[in-house]
């Protein structure tokens, strides 16, 4: 089962979440001024990445509050959650965290 740490509550079993959709999803700021496709893009387009991605949950069975989290898709690894209105994490650090750990993400070479 899936742990996910909620920023405000801590990590709690996956079955306590809903999942939101893809983070930081900005809607336009004058709707009436695009053109239909540019609307359904906005409405139904999203970049369902194989690797990081930035997604939305919310804690029904625990704060009901909607927070954003950053997961590997294909292992299923957690790496960063974060409140909404909060900065998008720096991805190419994290998928260096991903890669090879923390130490990687420092730019160290691994040691043998
Ligand atoms: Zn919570």
């Amino acid at each position: 089962m899936l742990v996910i740490p909620c920023p405000y509550c801590g990590p709690r079993p996956e079955l306590e979440f809903r999942y939101g959709g893809e983070a930081h999803i900005a809607r336009p700021e004058d709707p009436s001024t695009l053109d239909d496709e540019a609307w359904g893009a906005f409405l139904y387009l999203r970049s369902n990445p194989k690797g990081l991605h930035a997604e939305r949950w919310r804690h029904i069975h625990g704060c009901a509050r909607y927070f954003n989290v950053v997961r590997d898709t294909i292992s299923d690894t957690i790496l960063a959650s974060y409140k909404v209105g909060e900065a998008k994490p720096d991805m190419d650090a994290l998928a260096r965290i991903l890669a090879g750990g923390p130490r990687a993400a420092a730019g160290e070479e691994k040691s043998k």
